[in-house]
């Protein structure tokens, strides 16, 4: 009998990640590997063996459909290609292409424009006309357990510029959604069809560095103060998985309404997400009521000019924080108010983000900040 009650890895959920090379799916305490069960799912071994899901995204949604599908119709036949699940290393499921950031978390935007600019609701004028993005590197994208060394940067002292490890890193709450099926040069995605070219969720956590971030930032936009690492979860959420538990929040309201190539369902996966410091919790926020911008509006956003995105590429959703800052911040600059009010992340420090909805979840996304 295959034991999944309780745990966020249901037979429901089945998310795809990567160890030993090879691509698994996760299912209670323990994990099918897809190399041993490919003959009983008439699948090319060669899709699933490799170093990341890549050969599986390439195979396209009929296929990682079916592979779910057949597990999930009779899981006890699956039982010869199960290992434990503990005893796994994970890797980086994807292949990461593009990594777009998104800004679509409007408290987080609004709180830490109240931080710089006071007396104002923190928004810039384009924020409910644009879902605002910069594009990061996707060469240091990293998978939960890796070690965040304390980065260099840029950083003010008594007003001068000085090399120095940053004094003000920081995490960033978000969900990221990861591409499955691209599109062909000046053939923009549609809204509405969108979500037939994600394959899965991860959550990301954008380690940030925010003084070396607050000097370079003028005026183009975040750099070394985020590339030195983004950590992403293994174990990577279909949008199938989630298709159940999705309600329309925030993104329901928009206020005005985008304009008509923004125009969509407004519904998102009803996650739960919490971050803890060193065993303690210091954030519980749900995403529907604080994500301004789906992940269908960014992606019709980002391929209406023309560009293309790949299989692989990722879209966070950037920063989510609830509207009380002390409990459902999702960085520690707005929970300290930019330090003023305690403080950024000290050597040692864990950093355990997770997100749930019902028997759905991620199973933790881990990070151990390390001395420069
Ligand atoms: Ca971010």
């Amino acid at each position: 009998v295959i034991a999944a009650e309780g745990s966020p890895f249901s037979l429901a959920n089945l998310p795809f990640g990567v160890a030993r090379g090879r691509a698994h799916l996760a299912l209670g305490e323990r994990a099918i590997d897809l190399v041993e069960a490919a003959p009983l799912l008439d699948l090319d071994p060669s899709i699933v063996d490799g170093r990341r899901l890549d050969g599986l995204l390439a195979a396209g949604p009929a296929t990682w459909r079916g592979v779910r599908a057949a597990i999930q119709e009779d899981p006890e036949r699956f039982e010869p290609a199960m290992v434990d699940r503990a005893s796994l290393h994970m890797e980086l499921p994807v292949t990461i292409g593009d990594y777009v950031d998104g800004y679509g978390g409007i408290h987080h935007a609004s709180t830490c424009g109240q931080i710089f600019r006071p007396d104002t609701d923190g928004l810039t004028p384009n924020y409910r006309s644009v879902p605002v993005a910069y594009h990061g590197r996707s060469g240091t994208i990293v998978v939960s357990g890796t070690d965040i060394r304390r980065p260099a940067g840029q950083v003010l002292v008594d007003g001068a510029p000085v090399l120095a490890p940053t004094a003000m890193l920081d995490f960033e709450l978000e969900l990221g959604v990861i591409v499955g099926v691209g599109n062909e040069p000046g053939r923009p995605i549609p809204v509405d069809r969108a979500d037939e070219h994600l394959f899965g969720y991860v959550l990301v956590n954008d380690w940030s560095a925010r003084d070396v971030q607050a000097w370079e930032s003028m005026p183009l936009g975040p750099y070394l103060g985020k590339s030195f690492a983004t950590s992403i979860s293994p174990w990577v959420i279909t949008i199938d998985a989630l298709a159940p538990h999705r309600v329309v929040g925030l993104a329901g309201e928009q206020d005005p309404p985008p304009l008509s190539y923004l125009r969509g369902d407004p519904a998102v996966p009803d996650l739960h997400l919490s971050v803890d410091v060193d065993g303690e919790r210091v954030t519980d926020v749900d995403l529907a009521p604080s994500l301004y911008w789906t992940a269908a509006q960014q992606l019709a956003h980002a391929t209406v000019n023309g560009a293309t995105v790949r299989p692989g590429d990722l879209f966070a959703s950037g920063t989510i924080s609830g509207t009380d800052r002390l409990t459902q911040s999702g960085s520690l600059l707005e929970r300290t108010w930019r330090g003023t009010e305690g403080r950024f992340l000290q050597d040692g420090d864990v950093v355990v983000m997770d997100g749930r909805v019902g028997d759905v979840g991620f199973g933790g996304l881990t990070g151990r900040i390390v001395e420069a």
